[in-house]
């Protein structure tokens, strides 16, 4: 239990007098369910004026969705605490409010990637030479074979409104790869997205609305990148050792397996 919570107090960015106190896994309907708690007799920081050790009012049962650690929907159950300030009155502290609405970039870049692959079926119904191309689309071209890196070129030059989508894409993902910064990347993503509403490209425009729908998700993604990138770097190896550990029954094992994968990643930002 100590490893487990251990794991996941570091992705979830977790600190004391928070706790995780029980972690469960309901296997049928594929869900995570993080219960967090907080020491006996803990005092808090108002969340209005900052004031330290206010005292614990009552407290009142909440739930938040958290990004999916996988294809786990994941839940966090914290018995949320209001505190007394001498000087606001009761507050309710919220240590979660951020994590539930972020919007990560492997979730925008797979419905991008979705919407370039609906472009190559309308295409490939006119233009038969695009048959099998699927994965050259959906790949980056320094993950691609000489050979397919060449059919790259020549097929980009046979359709146009496909190479537009997936020059879109290098652009969103550079990005990305890039900007650190949430001012800046609201400003690259503003530019963006104007770009696709003149695209002429239905389901780029579909997207571009979706992401429009989630901006302040997105954008939160770039406010908290630091905390993200952990998350981000313990789930893509998460990912792997799942891919290795094929049938995996136990969830307690797999658990194990992540945190002895991982923790050459993680020992070194958990302070
Ligand atoms: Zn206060």
């Amino acid at each position: 239990m100590n490893i487990q919570a251990n794991l996941f107090e570091v992705a979830l960015g977790i600190k004391e007098p928070l706790y995780i106190k029980n972690i469960s896994f309901d296997e049928e309907h594929g869900e995570l369910h993080i219960h967090v708690d907080f020491s006996r007799g803990s005092k808090f920081a108002c969340p209005v004026c900052g004031k330290e050790e206010c005292a614990v009012h009552d407290t009142v049962d909440k739930v938040w969705r958290h990004l999916n650690f996988f294809q786990y929907k994941c839940y966090i159950h914290f018995r949320n605490p209001k505190i007394k300030c001498d000087v606001c009155g009761v507050r309710q502290f919220a240590p979660f409010k951020n994590v539930e609405i972020t919007f990560d970039k492997i979730h925008v870049i797979k419905q991008l990637n979705e919407a370039i692959d609906e472009i190559r079926r309308t295409e490939t119904a006119v233009n038969p030479c695009l048959k099998g191309s699927r994965y050259i689309w959906l790949k980056n071209p320094e993950h691609l074979a000489a050979r397919q890196r060449k059919d790259l070129k020549t097929l980009s030059k046979e359709n146009r409104k496909l190479a537009k989508a997936y020059q879109m894409k290098l652009t969103l993902q550079d990005v990305y790869r890039t900007v650190w910064d949430h001012r800046v990347a609201d400003v690259s993503f503003q530019k963006w997205l104007s770009w696709a509403v003149r695209s002429r490209l239905s389901p780029i425009k579909r997207f571009a609305k979706r992401v429009k729908s989630h901006y302040a998700g997105i954008m939160q993604f770039f406010k908290s990148r630091l905390t993200a990138g952990i998350s981000e770097g313990t789930n893509s190896r998460i990912q792997e050792i799942k891919r290795r550990s094929k049938g995996f029954r136990n969830i307690n094992y797999f658990i194990s397996m992540i945190y002895l994968e991982a923790s050459n990643l993680l020992l070194p930002t958990y302070t």
